[in-house]
């Protein structure tokens, strides 16, 4: 079936299924689960990843914009989605029509909600975020109790949240105790002015793993839905850690082999020479897929359950790698670009470290060229 594909991405629902299991054990049963869907499921593919979340136990949806929203929306109506950015004022009838909650860190974007949620005899459905640290949305801690109670009475609104964002939960844990700290107060003060909210969060992947809930009754998760667990300078325990698993692996392959001489230049500006005599093979994966020219020199991939060094700059649409360990090899063998080949593996974090990046970029970085391939089960 992939036999007809250069560059592809095989996605394991089976594993996004496990992996919302294990957050729901970390969770508990009386806290809720928002999955992060954003930016194409963290190119994991939006429909088919949200629907697999429906049924396998996920709470509400946070996303990107209004076209996420809607289509969340096509896979199954009446769930609940949560847009994480602000809303642009050309948005905001959208986003009421749809009965999108958004996110609000002023009185001017409640004004506009409100307005416009009158003119439409409709309620729009806000959540108040709080900007404990992150320096992105969100209103100060210290004006976020007027604000909120400004917000309720205004006509045409109802808030459903309250949340907040980490800026360094796998890196910091003082400054992001700080910020737990902050918000629980805050949950605590408004405790008594309003009615119970349906949705207060703060953790990201890195808060559920390494902080406590505080006052929180959901926890917001992205990449550890993905089975990646994030990677910092905060240690997380290796049981935890062991409990996911990627649901995605890359894979291409090659498309032809030789042997150079020493002193062969490889690929654009001939940044590598080789030292001696070596094997190498183009493989048909380069930037256009997505796969970081950052890499060029330093990644390796996966051939015949190898490590095998990429030599030179990544082109567009193919790159070089070293296969002189190699005792076969030939066009239209498999490479592991991210995943596992025979014992070996290389991790989406591994990659991104040969590439000065990060595994949200990564991933997110797989461009549509790149047809992904369901495994384990049905998606939408
Ligand atoms: C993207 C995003 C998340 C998900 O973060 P992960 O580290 O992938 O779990 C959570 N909250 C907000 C506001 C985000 O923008």
């Amino acid at each position: 079936m992939t036999e007809s594909y250069r560059c592809w991405a095989e996605v394991d629902l089976h594993a996004l299924r496990e992996n919302l299991a294990q957050i729901r054990a970390l969770v508990g049963p009386d806290r809720r689960i928002l999955t992060v869907v954003k930016a194409d499921a963290y190119g994991h593919g939006l429909r088919q990843i949200a629907a697999v979340l429906m049924q396998s136990g996920t709470d509400v949806f946070g996303v990107a914009n209004l076209q996420e929203a809607r289509a969340i929306r096509t896979v199954g109506k009446g769930w609940p989605i949560l847009m994480l950015g602000a809303c642009l004022p050309c948005e905001v009838d959208l986003a009421i029509r749809e009965g999108v909650m958004v996110t609000i860190s002023s009185m001017e974007e409640a004004r506009l909600f409100s307005a416009a949620a009158l003119a439409q005899h409709e309620v729009a459905l806000v959540q108040v975020k709080v900007d404990t640290g992150m320096g992105r949305l969100g209103v100060a801690p210290d004006e976020a109790v007027e604000l909120f109670r400004a917000v309720q009475h205004l006509p045409g609104i109802r808030i459903t949240g309250l949340y907040t964002h980490y800026s360094s939960a796998e890196d910091d844990a003082e400054f992001t105790a700080r910020q737990e700290q902050v918000f629980s107060g805050l949950i605590g003060a408004l405790a008594t002015q309003a009615p119970p909210l349906p949705w207060i969060h703060a953790s990201n992947s890195a808060g559920l793993l390494l902080q406590s809930a505080g006052g929180c009754n959901t926890a917001r998760v992205g990449l550890l839905v993905y089975g990646i667990v994030p990677k910092g300078r905060r240690e997380i325990g290796s049981t935890v850690g062991e409990r996911f698993r990627p649901a995605l692996s890359w894979k291409s392959r090659v498309s032809h082999v030789k042997t150079i001489a020493a002193g062969t230049p490889i690929s654009y500006g001939h940044t590598f020479v080789s030292p001696r005599s070596m094997r190498v093979a183009t493989i048909t994966a380069g930037y256009g897929d997505g796969y970081l020219r950052a890499a060029s020199n330093r990644a390796q991939v996966l051939v015949g359950g190898t490590r095998c060094a990429v030599l030179g700059r990544v082109t567009m649409d193919q790159m070089v790698v070293d296969v002189s360990g190699l005792a076969q090899v030939g066009p239209g063998d498999e490479v592991v670009l991210i995943g596992r080949q025979g014992a070996a593996q290389i991790t989406t974090d591994e990659l991104a470290g040969w590439c000065d990046s990060i595994s949200w970029e990564v991933l997110t970085n797989i461009t549509y060229r790149v047809p992904r391939l369901y495994r384990g089960g049905q998606a939408a």
